[in-house]
């Protein structure tokens, strides 16, 4: 049994993300004392909605100095395990997403502990996670063992359950901010009119039905109105339709929305093996026998050139 887990928060404008809840609620069984590991100094509010999932104790891990300093993976992930052995932390849960891919590693890494990235589920008690393998064909558990572990939790895939704690908040002082290693920042860049992909609550995705680049307007039009990610099937990637960011599926990204909206997509299992774990799959196909449809909760069998501009009309 895990006695003390660290969880590393990712924000986004100043916020606590989404997906940290769910990953807080599967943190929080048994009786472990939760530590959310905070790389920016953590406001009121942001204390308040964390004591709201469950965290005792909130620690600013110091790294206030400039974002060269903040953003490194490198710093961080020597910035997280300090805390690990200041507050003696016997497991450590990280996000599967862009930035978590890019630090849990690292921590890992430098514990020498055990790791499982893309976690759709976890026994803290057994030390257990499971994430899928072969292409989504087999769900694995696998066992960790080490005096500490460490998972990465897929977004969204656990439902977040509040359950509110007094918490405190302590801070470090790490003096870790300037670039002594491997890795410099040389800024980010982001698109700001994009919802990400992986950890998107509604995603709309499209396929060779979609014809050619110029359509996947339709989708972008669609997923504006509705606050979604668009996603792709590796055709609509291939033929250089739009980025490869947008692939979904064993050699793209793996997503669980609540809702995965798949226009003219045949669902092969190689792009089953990116979604299927979606909480709701509604198909847009004119194949009866498409597999997506087969495997959809709704389907509308139809032409997506006529549906999308009513669903569009609609919304
Ligand atoms: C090693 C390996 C890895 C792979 N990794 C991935 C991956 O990560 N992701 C991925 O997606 N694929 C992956 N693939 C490719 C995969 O096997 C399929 O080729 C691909 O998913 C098919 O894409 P699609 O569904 O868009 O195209 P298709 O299979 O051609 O399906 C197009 C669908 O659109 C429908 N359609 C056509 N016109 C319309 C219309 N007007 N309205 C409504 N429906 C319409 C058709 O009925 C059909 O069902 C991988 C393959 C291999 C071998």
């Amino acid at each position: 049994m895990m006695k003390k887990i660290g969880v590393l928060i990712e924000t986004e404008n100043g916020s606590v993300k989404e997906s940290c809840f769910g990953m807080i609620t599967l943190a929080s069984q048994g009786d472990a004392g939760l530590y959310a590991l905070a790389f920016d100094s953590p406001d009121n509010r942001m204390s308040d909605t964390l004591a709201e999932y469950g965290i005792h104790t909130i620690v600013d891990l110091g790294l206030s100095g400039d974002d060269a300093g903040k953003m490194n993976p490198d710093i961080r992930a020597r910035a997280v395990v300090a805390a690990v052995r200041e507050f003696d932390l016997d497991g450590i849960f990280g996000l599967s997403t862009a930035e978590g891919k890019d630090l849990v590693p690292r921590v890992a890494a430098l514990l020498d502990a055990p790791l499982v990235m893309d976690c759709v589920d976890v026994d803290i008690e057994k030390r257990i996670g499971k994430t899928s393998q072969y292409s989504g064909k087999v769900l694995a558990d696998i066992q960790l063992t080490g005096d500490i572990v460490v998972f990465g939790i897929r977004p969204n895939a656990i439902r977040a359950v509040a359950s509110p704690v007094q918490t405190k908040m302590v801070s470090m002082d790490q003096n870790l901010s300037s670039p002594l290693t491997l890795v410099s920042w040389d800024g980010g860049k982001e698109d700001d009119a994009a919802v990400s992909l992986s950890e998107a609550d509604i995603i709309v995705a499209g396929g060779r039905g979609m014809k050619n680049g110029e359509n996947f307007s339709l989708l972008f039009d669609c997923a504006e109105k509705m606050n979604a990610a668009v996603g792709a099937s590796r055709v609509a990637v291939d033929e250089g339709w739009v980025p490869y960011a947008l692939q979904v599926g064993q050699t793209g990204e793996k997503v669980s929305p609540s809702v995965y909206l798949a226009c003219g997509i045949s669902g092969s299992i190689q792009h089953f093996a990116g979604m299927k774990t979606a909480k709701m799959i509604i198909a847009v196909n004119t194949d009866e026998n498409a597999a997506m449809i087969a495997n959809s909760d709704y389907y509308v069998l139809g032409d997506l050139f006529e549906i999308l501009p009513e669903l569009i009309a609609q919304l």
